[in-house]
């Protein structure tokens, strides 16, 4: 039996399972370094805390990467654009997603944003609520993100904001 435990362990660890990091947040309550939730979101390209988990790898069958993002309240993408434009499939929650030039669109569970190829952009969550979408950016030989600055609080909180 203690074998068995063993042997399942160095399993869960060598492919890195879900399974594993959620058991040990239940028996221990420290954070595993990899959370069901996924990844965190890097800093340099997102304001607040959001959480990325790959569904679809990018390969050179589909050129498409899909990921399911989790945004924290009042967390955001950093302005942005696609080469090959973005489809976001909203799943939980209320967001907010902005073309520059444009006003600030309220984002919530079963609403679809097509982001145009080129046009700069950010999405995220709302102040007060969490918000997560799919991701999902095609031809990514194209190239999969342009990242550019920040948005700011001035223009995360104004729905007219250019
Ligand atoms: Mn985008």
């Amino acid at each position: 039996m203690l074998q068995t435990t063993i042997g399942l362990c160095a399993l869960c660890c060598a492919l890195s399972l879900p399974v594993f990091a959620q058991s040990k947040i239940a028996t221990t309550g420290a954070p595993a370094p990899a959370t069901p939730k996924g990844q965190r979101a890097p800093a340099q390209y997102f304001t607040g805390t959001a959480w990325i988990s790959y569904l679809v790898a990018d390969d050179s069958t589909y050129q498409c990467v899909v990921g399911n993002v989790a945004f924290e309240p009042g967390a955001r993408t950093n302005w942005h654009r696609h080469p090959s434009g973005q489809i976001l499939l909203v799943t939980e929650g209320v967001g907010y997603y902005q073309e520059k030039g444009q006003p600030r669109r309220q984002l919530r569970k079963g609403d679809v944003i097509q982001a145009r190829p080129g046009v700069e952009h950010w999405h995220g969550a709302s102040a007060k609520h969490a918000m997560t979408h799919v991701a999902i950016v095609p031809n990514t030989e194209k190239g999969a993100a342009v990242w550019l600055q920040p948005v700011t609080e001035e223009q995360y909180l104004s729905p007219s904001s250019k």
